[in-house]
């Protein structure tokens, strides 16, 4: 369908399934851009801004994980990893450095695009259907904007970051389940997720200058989930 159609960079040394892929993406609408090494994708992400990055995990530059690692440094970029590891440790890695998705090889061109078509659909939407702004305390999150600012200094946060941050700040005072923010937040319901959240939730604890045991915005409820509160 034409709404569908993305600008995917393309992430994998191996030039026949490159070619395999590159055809199936190609022939359901989507620009294919290929690259053979992790540099060139990371340089690719920050000058052309693609819509959508599926990302071989055996490159030959840079390991696979480091480089989403830095690609998120740089980009909210939705990202499927394509990997031949299947160890539940391996997945919950991937979730946590960043990965919206993964497919495990080999899969088919009709399995992938329907894992393009759903993150391309909940980037979107989270896009659309958000309110214009949320106050908590100091705190202000512009979800359109995708901006949070603390006491008026911008919050430097990923894409799931931001996400985690703005679907607590809707439910201010309410204890929000990790499973709650898998499904909603992440759209998943994954092996892994409790660490997942837990990550994420800590990272933001950082980037809001509290700590688990002082926290001001995000008070964990031992047991159940995590609620954001207004500390004044
Ligand atoms: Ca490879």
């Amino acid at each position: 369908m034409v709404y569908a159609m993305a600008m995917i960079l393309l992430v994998e040394d191996d030039r026949i399934i490159t070619a395999a892929l590159s055809r199936a993406l190609t022939d359901a609408g989507h620009v294919v851009r290929p690259v053979g090494r992790a540099g060139d994708a990371l340089k690719v992400v920050t000058d052309e801004r693609p819509d959508l990055v599926i990302l071989d995990l055996g490159l030959p530059d840079i390991d696979g994980l480091d480089a989403l690692r830095m690609m998120r440094s740089v980009s909210d970029v939705p990202v499927i990893v394509a990997t031949a590891r299947r160890a539940e440790a391996d997945i919950i890695s991937l979730l946590s450095a960043g990965a919206d998705d993964y497919v495990t090889k080999p899969f088919s061109g009709g399995h992938i695009l329907a894992r393009i078509a759903a993150v391309l659909r909940r980037s979107r939407s989270t896009a659309a259907a958000a309110p214009s702004a949320i106050t908590v305390g100091e705190l202000v999150i512009s979800p359109r904007q995708r901006r949070a600012e603390l006491r008026g200094q911008p919050l430097q946060l990923t894409r799931r970051e931001f996400d985690v941050l703005a679907y607590l700040a809707e439910r201010v005072g309410q204890v929000i389940s990790r499973r709650e923010l898998m499904n909603e937040v992440w759209n998943q319901a994954r092996i892994g997720e409790e660490q997942t959240i837990d990550v994420h939730i800590s990272w933001l604890r950082r980037k809001l200058g509290e700590t688990a045991a002082q926290p001001r915005f995000l008070h964990t409820v031992r047991g159940v989930g995590v609620m954001m509160v207004d500390p004044r």
